[in-house]
């Protein structure tokens, strides 16, 4: 469902609903899986890793047209 970011730092996953969790995709930047809710963003970074999850056709998808 998430396609290779375009560029790298942070790295950019797509997501289809504004409730997300990350656990760091495991290896060495795993953590504890937690949840984040964007509430009114279009986007949330995880504050473990910096991964940016943006909605996919929101404000801050990087491949909205
Ligand atoms: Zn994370």
């Amino acid at each position: 469902m998430t396609q290779t970011p375009s560029y790298q730092s942070p790295e950019i996953v797509r997501v289809e609903t504004r409730q997300v969790s990350c656990d760091g995709g495991g290896g060495a930047l795993g953590h504890p899986r937690v949840w984040y809710e964007m509430g009114d963003e279009d986007m949330v970074e995880c504050k473990y890793c910096d991964r940016r999850f943006v909605l996919s056709g929101g404000a801050d998808d990087p491949e909205r047209v």
